[in-house]
């Protein structure tokens, strides 16, 4: 039987922990260093590279089907000397490397990458994955510290819908989770599970959260992401709202110690009412090396981080190509900078809360 998580409850603090094995000084360094820079922007904590657009699933609401859909001319993957001089120029500036897609598991070299990332000691490496393919590639979880998996319902059939492939190929997805069980009791590989609340799998939600705490994973629930805010057929279904307001429930109660997001993201996601963004801290690389200014909605490409000699370095080059600067639109619901942008809110007394 796999280890639960803390009985605490968790927290924003805790989203931005699962990468990082080292205290949490590191993240409070980083934040309280960030108002004193020439720029806030430009004192990235982390990354986030966007590895390939290529991906083995064709799941209807995947917020990259655009970019999966333009294919290898648009992003071509760096050829492995150009990875390894990205690496390079993102370790000067950040400890924490979080790999992703596209799938990452079908990237011709994802293992001398993840070679890479250990030999430049980046201090946590984190990757996303739908497992379709994790049984051919295990090897690369002794070089991860976590893991987020696309898991959207606990059943084959309902998990194929969702992912857009056939149930043979849902069920090697679901059985691979055994890898990552045995990973994280054998050496503490952080997993969560990432579950996108869509039309069809919303009246299933609920039994993520009892799927997810049998196995000791975390779970995150996102809402399926439309053109950058949260489909309309989505929030018009009124089992939509009822699974909100069960899921406040029992982040109000502490029923689910392994629901990640804080009660105010779930408030969130019920009221619809936009919240303000900090897109700072962890900037999106494309997988040519192109950085997305300023969060991977945007489609603005303006500088290679290959082009300068540090990530810090391309995130200030890109400052004058920001415009309004934080983006007030706050309609995306963009899960992982709704947490980001209340913590930063919080720690420099600015909330809209
Ligand atoms: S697995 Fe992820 S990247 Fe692939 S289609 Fe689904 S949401 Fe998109
Ligand atoms: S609100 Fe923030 S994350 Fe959303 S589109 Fe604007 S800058 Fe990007």
């Amino acid at each position: 039987m796999s280890e639960k998580p803390s009985a605490d409850r968790l927290r924003s603090w805790d989203i931005l922990s699962l990468l990082s094995p080292r205290p949490m000084w590191r993240v409070v360094r980083g934040v309280a260093r960030a108002p004193l820079d020439s720029d806030f922007a430009g004192s990235p904590l982390a990354v986030c590279w966007f590895l390939t657009f290529a991906c083995n699933a064709r799941c209807s609401f995947c917020c990259k089907a655009a970019e999966i859909r333009q294919g290898r001319d648009a992003f071509p993957p760096l050829a492995l000397p150009d990875a390894r001089r990205l690496m390079e120029r993102i370790r000067r500036t950040v400890d924490i490397l979080y790999l992703s897609g596209g799938e990452p598991l079908v990237h011709p070299h994802l293992s001398e990458i993840l070679d890479e990332a250990r030999r430049l000691e980046f201090a946590s490496v984190g990757m996303s994955s739908n497992l379709i393919a994790l049984d051919e590639h295990a090897g690369v979880l002794d070089r991860l510290d976590a893991v987020a998996v696309s898991i959207h319902a606990p059943d084959v059939a309902g998990h194929a819908r969702c992912l857009g492939v056939s149930e043979a190929v849902a069920a090697r997805a679901l059985a691979n989770l055994d890898l990552l069980a045995e990973a994280h009791r054998r050496r503490g590989l952080k997993v969560i599970v990432n579950c996108v609340i869509n039309p069809d799998n919303v009246g299933r939600v609920m039994d993520m959260v009892e799927f997810t705490a049998q196995r000791g994973f975390l779970l995150e629930v996102v809402p399926a992401n439309e053109h950058g805010g949260v489909s309309p057929e989505l929030t018009a279904n009124p089992a939509y709202g009822e699974l909100i307001d069960r899921l406040i429930e029992l982040r109000r109660g502490g029923g689910a110690p392994h629901l990640a997001g804080s009660t105010a993201y779930y408030r969130n996601l019920k009221t619809l009412r936009p919240f303000r963004c900090f897109p700072y801290g962890v900037p999106n690389i494309m997988p040519d090396g192109r950085l997305c200014t300023p969060c991977d909605i945007s489609g603005q490409y303006g500088v290679n981080v290959l082009e300068h000699e540090s990530l810090k370095a391309a995130v200030r080059a890109s400052l004058p190509m920001l415009g309004a600067y934080p983006c007030r639109q706050g309609r995306c619901f963009k899960a992982g900078i709704m947490e980001r942008s209340r913590l930063f809110g919080l720690l420099l007394s600015r909330t809209n809360e």
